[in-house]
């Protein structure tokens, strides 16, 4: 049986930004694998985010934009004055990107399931259908199972082409609330790549049961006759489907055992962006080898924020569209971006929260 110091499990977003981190500060006394059950890296999915930090990987942008808005009762806000880009990453080039890099020095095995984990005399056993690896530590990234009846930002996105021009390729609509919001909050997001190539997502905040994938496909349908008549006979180049905890997961307590990215709750519960979070995650895990040490990069602050906002939100579907739109003021587009992005002064949160109504929020307080 091979050993290892530590087995990464899972090549995706965070166990790939982790290994590029250990190479990048050579931190590189252990022997470390990744193994992950895909048969291959292929575009699976875009990472867009507010650039904020710096990070590895302004090489793999699909593309990048200086100006969004978003849309209720027919009233569009633009923000176009903030300094921080909104950009989206190609998984497919940051897995190739990754890969190259730590080639010969961290080992990736796709196509190798975990199957089972077992502990044993301090170290563990995967077992994985080509065979047992044993290692001192564990790094899950594995993608956490839907738990039924908990609040979730669920999407179903399709990457289209037209053949018309049709998409404004400058503005990326991040909320349109205008469309049914039967049990939930429900925006459309469309991310243009171009004038007639773009990413369009149905997106809701509800309890979940499961990913009702047809269910998406005619709400996305509708949209796009109803929003870009021009678009008729769109060839679908790409789908993606998603669920984002709205709530924090139990994480694993076991001892030399940690859960990371989605699994490790690393995103905000309220935007659902992960993508900036397991950056620094990935940095300070690195900087702190060999000693392993994993805390999240989202402070307490917005925690608290979060839950409280969650549960405004769980209590009050209805009112959140407006709410959501009010909190994007177009005076104070780098503060709301800031604050969003975990990183609000006290000056930035509390522009922010007091477009919120106090008075529900202080409700939901107690
Ligand atoms: C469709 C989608 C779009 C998203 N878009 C954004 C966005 O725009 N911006 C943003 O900030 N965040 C976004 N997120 C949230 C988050 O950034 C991503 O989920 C990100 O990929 C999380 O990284 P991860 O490493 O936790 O999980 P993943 O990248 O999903 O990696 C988990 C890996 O574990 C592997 N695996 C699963 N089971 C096993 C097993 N039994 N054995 C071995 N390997 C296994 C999987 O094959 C996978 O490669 C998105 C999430 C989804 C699902």
């Amino acid at each position: 049986m091979m050993h290892y110091d530590i087995v990464i499990i899972g090549a995706g977003c965070s166990g790939l930004s982790l290994a590029y981190e250990i190479v990048k500060q050579q931190k590189l006394d252990q022997k470390i694998i990744i193994i992950d059950s895909k048969k291959e890296f292929v575009k699976d999915r875009t990472w867009s985010f507010w650039k904020i930090l710096e990070h590895n990987f302004e090489d793999c942008l699909e593309k990048q934009w200086s100006k969004f808005s978003v849309q209720l009762n027919q009233k569009t806000k633009t923000f176009d004055q903030f300094q921080y880009p909104y950009q989206t990453i190609n998984s497919l080039k940051f897995y190739e990107k990754v890969k190259d890099f730590i080639q010969d020095k961290i080992e990736i095995k796709l196509d190798c399931k975990v199957e089972s984990i077992n502990q044993d005399n301090g170290n563990f056993e995967i077992k994985t259908h080509l065979g047992n690896i044993s290692s001192k530590y564990i790094l899950d990234t594995r993608s956490p199972k839907l738990e039924t009846g908990q609040l979730y930002q669920h999407f179903y996105g399709m990457e289209i082409e037209t053949e018309d021009q049709v998409f404004d390729e400058d503005t990326v609509n991040l909320m349109d609330f205008d469309c049914d919001q039967k049990d939930g909050v429900h925006f459309f997001y469309t991310l243009p790549f171009s004038k007639n190539k773009a990413l369009i997502e149905t997106t809701w905040l509800s309890n979940i049961g499961h990913l009702d994938k047809n269910a998406y496909i005619e709400e996305l349908k509708n949209y796009i006759l109803d929003r870009f008549p021009r678009a008729k006979n769109y060839k679908i180049i790409r789908e993606e489907i998603g669920a984002i905890p709205m709530f924090r997961r139990q994480v694993s307590n076991q001892k030399n055992y940690y859960d990371l990215g989605l699994r490790g709750n690393v995103n905000r519960m309220s935007t659902g962006y992960a993508f900036p979070y397991i950056q620094e995650q990935s940095q300070r895990i690195a900087k702190n080898l060999p000693h392993l040490s994993v805390i999240s990069p989202i402070s307490s602050k917005y925690e608290f924020l979060d839950r409280l906002f969650v549960k405004v939100l769980q209590n009050n579907f209805g009112k959140m569209p407006s709410i959501f739109f009010d909190i994007f003021q177009p005076s104070y587009q780098n503060e709301v971006i800031r604050f969003l992005s975990s990183k609000g002064t006290l000056s930035d949160d509390l522009k922010v929260i007091l477009k919120m109504p106090k008075l529900l929020f202080l409700k939901n307080l107690i």
